[in-house]
């Protein structure tokens, strides 16, 4: 969602004659993107915000800003330790840039707008994009879900959603740059309405657009996922079939405490069907270890859960308290250790899962879509799979951009190695 956001203000800069420099020290304008997901995120912008003080001395003329989430949960914060930022917007008042940026700073009114709104979504504006593979698209914006570990409903306000004509407009732009695949955007991105227009009925209609060969879709929350939606993956094959399906944790009470709003059961028997009606489907999820109150018989019921659906891949995190949150305020939480050796037991067990669903396609041929250059070797190529799988073969002259038949020969880690057929 940010990297798209930092697309669409890229786009807004444009439209104002302003360029993009590769350099920073050649910057008159430097913005930062943030994210207040975890503590790390938070702590590598304050990192690389006191880089950019450094050459704020240097050079006083260049206008350094904060975006995003961080700018929103700790403006304050940001006002009193960094006071040589310029400006500072929340996810909702990017419009406001360009205004800001040409008015002399006078004041920290001036430059200070965290104003979250219920209908932004940036329906008129379009993003400026680098890469020309994959396009993400956002669709909707906000969470009304209020998980107690979350700070995006803080930070990001209401679920509200796009026409599905202004999303048509862009996916049909997108293709027209010459991009093969969109990846439709949204915290909760299958929770999408509009005009009565559900989740499901948008993705028919921009798997209608020709061109597009592959859509993709991240996150989905399971309280969201329907049958419907598990059939327009089987009526169209443009509709990837690798779903996210963040699990977070496998034990009910666990769930309650995180006002997740499914049960373990209902995760599990989603899942099944998935993998029963949609071919090839791979799943990945995230995982969170060590919420407060989650005892040696609560993590071996999450462990129970993913030797029964065993993930093709996980992203796995230590519990860490968001201020702000409700679960901040909770009590019993798991000490450190403990939560370390969860985590690595966790880690294992994935390891395990993706090895075994990866080596059960060695033999497979698949359809690979060429990304780029392999970061081992400029004479192998990475691609990826409908699946979302990652596969490194040799170069035979195709360039990214292209589909090729790929032979799965071994699978390491993530990663599937292959050879390309006629
Ligand atoms: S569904 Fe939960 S985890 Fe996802 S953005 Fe909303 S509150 Fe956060």
């Amino acid at each position: 969602m940010n990297e798209y956001d930092s697309e669409l203000v890229a786009g807004l800069l444009e439209k104002e004659d302003y360029q993009r420099t590769e350099q920073a020290e050649e910057a008159q304008l430097i913005l930062l993107n943030t994210c207040s997901v975890r503590e790390h995120a938070e702590d590598k912008v304050h990192a690389r915000l006191n880089n950019l003080k450094v050459m704020k001395k240097r050079n006083a003329d260049v206008k350094i800003g904060v975006l995003g989430c961080m700018a929103q949960n700790l403006k304050e914060d940001l006002l009193k330790s960094k006071p040589f930022v310029d400006i500072i917007l929340g996810p909702d008042s990017y419009r406001k840039l360009p205004d800001l940026l040409a008015q002399p700073v006078e004041s920290i009114e001036n430059i200070v707008d965290t104003k979250l709104s219920r209908m932004e979504v940036y329906d008129d504006l379009f993003p400026a994009r680098r890469e020309g593979i994959n396009a993400w698209i956002s669709i909707m914006r906000g969470c009304d879900k209020f998980c107690t570990f979350c700070i995006v409903p803080f930070t990001r306000g209401r679920e509200r959603s796009r026409s599905i004509e202004s999303i048509l407009e862009e996916v049909q732009r997108v293709r027209d740059d010459g991009f093969k695949e969109v990846t439709l955007l949204g915290q909760n991105v299958n929770s999408f309405l509009h005009d009565g227009h559900r989740f499901p009925e948008l993705l028919q209609e921009v798997a209608k657009i020709e061109g597009i060969e592959r859509i993709r879709y991240t996150s989905p929350h399971p309280q969201d996922f329907d049958d419907d939606l598990i059939a327009i993956h089987v009526q169209n094959p443009k509709v990837c079939n690798h779903i996210h399906f963040p699990l977070q944790a496998g034990s009910d009470s666990v769930l309650a405490r995180m006002n997740r709003t499914y049960t373990k059961q209902h995760f599990v028997d989603l899942a099944h069907r998935m993998r029963e009606q949609i071919p090839g489907l791979s799943i990945s999820t995230d995982m969170i270890v060590g919420f407060p109150g989650e005892t040696e018989a609560d993590f071996q019921e999450t462990i129970a859960v993913m030797n029964q659906v065993k993930f093709d891949t996980a992203f796995t995190f230590k519990y860490s308290p968001r201020p702000g949150t409700k679960a901040a305020d909770f009590e019993d939480s798991v000490p450190e250790d403990m939560k370390q050796k969860r985590l690595e037991q966790m880690i294992r067990l994935q390891k395990e899962h993706t090895l075994y669903r990866n080596r059960a396609l060695i033999g497979n041929t698949l359809e690979v879509l060429v990304e780029k250059d392999s970061k081992k070797s400029e004479k192998q190529h990475q691609g990826r799979t409908r699946s979302n799988k990652i596969v490194i073969f040799d170069k035979a002259g195709e360039q990214p951009g292209d589909f090729v038949n790929v032979e799965i020969v071994d699978a390491q880690g993530i990663t599937l190695f292959g050879r390309i057929v006629a």
